[in-house]
């Protein structure tokens, strides 16, 4: 008899969810990661000084709050220990001349800040925050469901149903739009329309791509409307509940346990062999989080089918992402003190400036202005750091994994161990002109170059922090590739989950929840 009837290769919190439902329903599961703990991109770890606890990559658990895995294990993960921490003061933007803007969940705060700078748009921000519950169900419907061809009628006769034929086309529309062409569309104040454009690049929209204004769109207004949670102590807090909920049922997860192989026998994967050599069976199922192109090495003889391979090996990833932990003594010393609770500051003044970075980047150049997402989970989560101090998060969106060259004209070295702490300067020389004084304030920095991703975890290729891009050509029906939307591959009981695969990237255990519904039911 197998060992398992489940193997994931990889141990972050899609496998995670994933394995979790399948020992509720009475699967044996083996998880085999290759780090030195479970989480991937989740995890928690004291990078500069003890007692400052720095989320690795992700902070933001607001995905995994609202997701349907949480919805439904939600008094299972807090037995074992899942607690978040509430944002109130959510996302703000700084311009030149000390002026910001933000949102909070305080509807009247918000509103006025806006007002600051378009009473029109102050309008448009109420009605729609007052639309968007109605509105939010239709979208999420089609982001949070399974993207099978049935599946996909369903929702789009409900949606034909619920919202009419204009409802259903304004609301396709929108699906396809550019970051920059909903908000030229919808606001008039430029400094409004960088506050929410900023979110496209957390994901590969810079503003002028298809596809993108979901995403400002969606995170202005959940925001607005729920707020944001961060992990209690570190974002790992969620991985722990996970694994617990694992080991509390028949299931075991091995770290340092790299996956070699995928063993397949007529067709058919049976189990999997680990980089020490030993070969451990599965009887149901062996599921790969891990980038497209990995599968290369998994399955050296290749799928079977010519094409799926020729898809896994084209598949693309975004641009990388540079992180700046920092210790410090206190908050950055922001123009206005009320920037000081914020999650997130965004110091990305304008579409033209993101636009700008993003192009860079794809070049291969380092961006002269790169977009800066500071964030303090210090002013949320105070027990992170020793009292009194506190940790920064920061990212600059977007750079290259191979430079060839400096838009700035500065940097002359090619090689990311040469230009890491450099770069870094030059990022937070950018936060000085509106937080001065915050180099003074650091007690310890650890700077992650997109190649210092990628070495602690193979999914990260090139630092894309969201496992592949998601402009509309590789989404939907066609992530990761046409035709395996649904999580399978031409070998029968393998399939790929993750954040490479629908419905894409964030912690909300989208693909592992719903694959493991689909092998188990439930
Ligand atoms: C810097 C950064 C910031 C982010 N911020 C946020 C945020 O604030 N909020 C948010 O929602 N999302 C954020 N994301 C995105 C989010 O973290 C990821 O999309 C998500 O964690 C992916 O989960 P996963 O389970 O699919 O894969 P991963 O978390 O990448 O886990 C995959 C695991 O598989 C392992 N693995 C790979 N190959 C093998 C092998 N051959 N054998 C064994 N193990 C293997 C890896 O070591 C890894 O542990 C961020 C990502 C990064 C990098």
């Amino acid at each position: 008899m197998a060992q398992f009837d489940a193997i994931f290769i990889g141990a972050g919190h899609n496998a995670l969810a994933g394995a979790a439902h399948l020992t509720r329903r009475g699967w044996k599961v083996g998880l085999f990661e290759a780090a030195d703990r479970p989480g991937g991109a989740v995890k928690t770890l004291e990078l500069t000084e003890p007692g400052f606890r720095h989320d690795l990559a992700a902070m933001n658990l607001s995905l995994f709050a609202g997701s349907a895995f949480n919805k439904v294990y939600g008094a299972d993960l807090a037995k074992h220990g899942l607690e978040f921490a509430p944002v109130q003061d959510c996302f703000a933007s700084v311009f030149a001349g000390g002026r910001w803007v933000g949102v909070s969940t305080d509807l009247a705060t918000t509103v006025a800040r806006i007002r600051a700078f378009s009473e029109r748009d102050a309008h448009t921000w109420e009605s729609l925050v007052a639309v968007f519950p109605a509105r939010a169900e239709l979208i999420f419907s089609i982001l949070g469901g399974p993207m099978k061809k049935r599946a996909l009628a369903r929702i789009l006769f409900s949606l034909w149903r619920k919202a009419g034929l204009s409802g259903a086309l304004e609301l396709g529309r929108f699906l396809l739009s550019s970051p920059r062409a909903w908000l030229d569309e919808t606001f008039e104040s430029a400094e409004v329309k960088a506050l929410l454009g900023a979110w496209g690049l957390h994901l590969d929209f810079a503003p002028d791509i298809a596809g993108g204004a979901v995403f400002p769109y969606l995170e202005g207004m959940a925001n607005q409307s729920f707020g944001m949670v961060l992990g209690k102590g570190g974002a790992d807090t969620m991985v722990k509940a996970l694994a617990a909920m694992v080991e509390a049922g028949d299931g075991t997860i091995e770290c340092n346990a790299r996956v070699e192989r995928v063993l397949t026998e007529g067709g058919r994967a049976t189990g999997v062999m680990l980089a020490d050599g030993r070969r451990i069976e599965a009887g149901r199922a062996v599921v790969a989080t891990v980038a497209p192109g990995a599968l290369t090495r998994l399955l050296p003889q290749g799928s079977g089918e010519a094409g799926f391979d020729d898809k896994m090996r084209a598949f693309r990833h975004a641009p990388g992402t540079m992180m700046i932990h920092l210790a410090v003594d206190s908050l950055p010393d922001w123009f206005d003190p009320e920037l000081k609770r914020f999650a997130y500051v965004h110091v990305a003044p304008s579409l033209d400036v993101m636009a700008r970075a993003y192009q860079e980047a794809q070049a291969g150049l380092l961006p002269a202005e790169p977009v800066i997402v500071v964030g303090q989970p210090t002013a949320i989560d105070p027990g992170r750091a020793p009292d009194g101090k506190h940790i920064l998060w920061l990212q600059t969106r977007v750079v290259p994994a191979e430079i060839k060259g400096d838009a700035a004209g500065v940097i002359g070295e090619r090689d990311w161990e040469a230009v890491r702490e450099t770069y870094a300067d030059r990022a937070i020389a950018i936060i000085e002109r509106h937080a001065p004084g915050l180099s003074a304030k650091i007690i310890k920095r650890t700077v992650m170059s997109p190649l210092d991703l990628e070495r602690g975890n193979a999914n990260l290729v090139g630092g894309d922090q969201i496992c592949g891009s998601h402009h509309l050509a590789q989404n939907f029906l066609f992530r990761p590739a046409p035709g395996f939307a649904d999580w399978s591959t031409p070998v029968k009981n393998f399939h790929l989950a993750g954040a490479a695969t629908w419905p894409g990237a964030g912690v909300g255990a989208g693909s592992g929840f719903l694959l493991a519904r689909q092998l188990a039911g439930g």
